[in-house]
């Protein structure tokens, strides 16, 4: 759910119909002041603010997606990605985190 930070009204994600009818603002507009629509994500490498286009993108470009999957999978899911493999700690917690929320 995300609320309309402008009117309080709630919807599943604020739309730019409800923005420029209700409010006279574009999405743009309306995060330029700070606000998020519900549909935003942050990139867990760069920690960017961006609105992913597919259900499951993760990151907010291709650049910060390979450095994600290079710290995130390992041979289980990716064969190209071989047998000599092996994880870090951090990439482990990485992992489960990753399994937990999907
Ligand atoms: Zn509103
Ligand atoms: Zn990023």
């Amino acid at each position: 759910m995300a609320k309309c930070e402008i009117c309080g009204e709630e919807f599943n994600h604020v739309s730019w119909k409800h923005l420029r009818y209700k409010h006279g603002l574009s999405l743009d507009e309306y995060r330029a002041m700070g606000h998020r629509t519900g549909v935003e994500k942050d990139c867990p490498i760069c920690g960017k603010m961006f609105i992913p286009r597919r259900r499951r993108q993760i990151t907010c470009s291709k650049k910060c997606g390979y450095i994600y999957i290079s710290q995130t999978y390992s041979g289980e899911n990716s064969p190209a990605y071989g047998k000599e493999f092996s994880h870090s700690e951090e990439s482990k917690r990485k992992i489960s985190k990753h399994n937990a929320r999907y």
